[in-house]
Parts: structure tokens; C-alpha cells; sequence
């Protein structure tokens, strides 16, 4: 049977007032929400994604007024980029207050707050009484989902409900970046918010924190993570005496606009090899918004390996980049 897709408010609220789960759209990836206070709620989460209880979560919220209700600081940076950015792609890591369970927050002494702009989830959580834990609605590890039907696809058993917001406006997830009680800002994951914006709200360039870990403070720093099914490859690694028709390999190619299609496609791109173009003209929206559901659709092709061409490194090309590198990096040519 599996989860029901609709778009009932009600019901939704109803399952989360009793600790049950149920998948929220957002506009940067679906999330797979519980009440973010209630340590069983939260631990249902864990379970349903298999994530390692390492790995913290971010709190979503319907308002200022609440996400300062789960710190114990709100620093002035911090209501600089809220009045900003909010609703909108930006987590704010700050000190955390006493009541939010350690599960939520992985025994951080700091909590990750987001409000989502995505109007069904923003009238969701302001009728709730406590703030929505939700990651991304996926098994740990792989493609962040961006519509109901890739929650269904890998969820749909172990959940009751898909509240149905039609595709992510932007596809990605949050940038996260944490403030401190003396107003520094510190990127921890880029994402939907790119870092020009950010750097022009704080007067400066943002310090980084970005060095892969493997006991990470923000899990988007794994090495490995946002991974399809199939090996992600950089096309410059695609080699050139190409023998794949013998070896019957399922080959793919991810191209970042049109140009690097054609500038690329040759003789040795095998025939029947799936082709697809994150954004035609380029545009680094376009294609953070499809980049998800495309390599999704590689692992439904069937395919084994995609060779990839990166982003232009500005805008969200960066994150789109940091997706990538992720996405392939255990990945080898064969
Ligand atoms: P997801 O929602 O699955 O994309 O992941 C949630 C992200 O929130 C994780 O990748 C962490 O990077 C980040 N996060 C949550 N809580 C904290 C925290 N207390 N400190 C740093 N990062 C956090
Ligand atoms: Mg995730």
C-alpha cells in the first residue's frame, strides 16, 4: 500500500501531533518532518532514512519569533540574514536552547534553524506548536528527493503521508552557515542561497569551513553523500579510445548547459549512450533545480556510469559543483 500523496492539512498536522512522520515540500528539497521536540518523533526519522544519529537535523520553523525560541543567543548577525533571507534557503546554526533533544542536534551544543519558503509547509508549521525536524526525505546517503513521487519511489512504506507541493522551486538544499555570539558568520554547506547574496547582507566575504571531515559538523561535508546509484565520473576522466559497446556498459552523460553538449559530443560518445542538459542556456537556477531529478533518471535508465561536466563556479554553480564532487567521489572510470 505505502504512503498517501495529498495536499490535507489537517491530516498532516494531526499525524505530526502524534509523533508520526510525514514528507514536507520545501523549496529547496522534500524533507521528512517529525516534531522536532519529541526524542521519539525524531528518533523515527533516524530510522525511516537509516542515518547515522552523527548526523543532526535542522529545525524548520513558521516564524522569527519561534526560531529564537530554540536559542539561546540570536545574535545581530543572525537577525540580519533572518530578516533577509527568511522564508527562504539559509539555515542559521546558533547556540541552542536547553529544551531541544540531543538527538536533534547530534549533542552539539548548537541548533540549526530554517524557515522554508514554501507556503503549504509555512501554513503547516504555523498551526503547530512545535518546529518540524526534517532532512532531506531519503535514504541516507543518496539524491535528495525534489517532487512527491522520488519520496514515494524510496519512502513510501515507511511513512503515512506526502504532503504534495509539486516540484522544488530550487532543488538544492540550504546553504548552512553558523553565527556566533560575536557575529561571525561561517559557511558549513553551500546551497540554495549563493554566497554573493550572503557576503553583500554581512558587509564582507563570508569565512569557510568547508574541508571535507569525516566526523563532520554539518553532514553535507561528508565525502561521500548526494550519491545516485550509478558511478559519477568528471568528463575529463571519459576516455578517449572508448570500448564500452564491447564491454555492454550502461553509459550516460550529464552535460551542464547545451554548449558543453555539443562541444563535446564526438565520435567516441557511444550511440544510445542517455544524454541529458541540465539547463539549455546555461543558467545555474535551471540547472541546480533539475540536477536532483536527472541523476534519479540515470538510475532509472539503468545506467552504470555518468560521465559529468561541472557548473561555472558562480552562483549556485558552486553548489552545484559541491553536489557533484560529492555525488562522485568514490566513483572510478572502469
Ligand atoms: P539534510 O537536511 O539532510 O540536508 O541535512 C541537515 C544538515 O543540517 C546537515 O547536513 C548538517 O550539515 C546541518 N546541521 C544540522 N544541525 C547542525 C548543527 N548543530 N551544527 C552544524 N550543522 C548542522
Ligand atoms: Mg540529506
Amino acid at each position: 500500500m505505502g504512503a498517501l500523496i495529498g495536499i490535507d492539512l489537517d491530516y498532516a498536522a494531526n499525524l505530526l501531533e502524534q509523533g508520526k512522520l510525514v514528507a514536507i515540500p520545501t523549496e529547496t528539497v522534500y524533507g521528512l518532518a517529525a516534531n522536532g521536540l519529541n526524542t521519539e518523533a525524531v528518533s523515527g526519522i533516524f530510522a525511516a532514512k537509516n542515518r547515522p544519529t552523527f548526523d543532526p537535523l535542522i529545525l524548520h520553523v513558521g516564524s522569527v519569533a519561534q526560531a529564537k525560541s530554540l536559542c539561546i543567543e540570536w545574535p545581530e548577525a543572525a537577525e540580519k540574514l533572518a530578516t533577509a533571507f527568511w522564508p527562504g534557503p539559509l539555515t542559521l546554526v546558533l547556540p541552542k536552547a536547553n529544551h531541544i533533544p540531543d538527538l536533534v542536534t547530534a549533542d552539539h551544543p548548537t541548533v540549526a534553524v530554517r524557515m522554508p519558503n514554501n507556503a503549504m509547509s509555512l501554513a503547516l508549521l504555523q498551526r503547530l506548536s512545535f518546529p518540524l525536524a526534517a532532512p532531506s526525505a531519503n535514504p541516507f546517503g543518496y539524491v535528495s528527493p525534489t517532487n512527491a513521487q522520488h519520496v514515494f519511489d524510496q519512502l513510501g512504506e515507511r511513512i503515512d503521508y506526502i504532503l504534495d507541493g509539486g516540484p522544488c522551486a530550487i532543488g538544492i538544499e540550504s546553504t548552512i552557515v553558523s553565527v556566533d555570539t560575536h557575529n561571525r558568520v561561517t559557511l558549513l554547506r553551500l546551497g540554495g542561497l549563493d554566497l554573493e547574496a550572503l557576503s553583500e547582507t554581512i558587509g564582507h566575504p563570508l569565512e569557510e569551513s568547508l574541508s571535507m571531515h569525516s566526523n563532520p559538523q554539518a553532514p553535507g561535508q561528508l565525502d561521500q553523500h548526494y550519491s545516485p546509484g550509478c558511478a559519477m565520473i568528471p568528463f575529463t576522466n571519459f576516455p578517449s579510445n572508448a570500448t564500452h559497446k564491447e564491454k555492454n556498459l550502461a553509459i550516460g552523460f550529464l552535460w551542464f548547459s547545451e554548449n558543453d553538449r555539443k562541444q563535446h559530443a564526438g565520435p567516441t560518445i557511444p550511440i544510445g549512450a542517455k544524454n541529458y542538459v541540465l539547463s539549455a542556456s546555461g543558467d545555474d537556477r535551471e540547472a541546480a533545480m533539475n540536477l536532483f531529478g536527472t541523476l534519479r533518471q540515470f538510475d532509472k535508465d539503468g545506467c552504470t556510469q555518468v560521465y559529468f561536466t561541472w557548473a561555472p563556479e558562480m552562483g549556485l554553480g558552486r553548489a552545484i559543483n559541491d553536489r557533484l564532487k560529492r555525488a562522485s567521489a568514490n566513483s572510478t572510470p572502469h
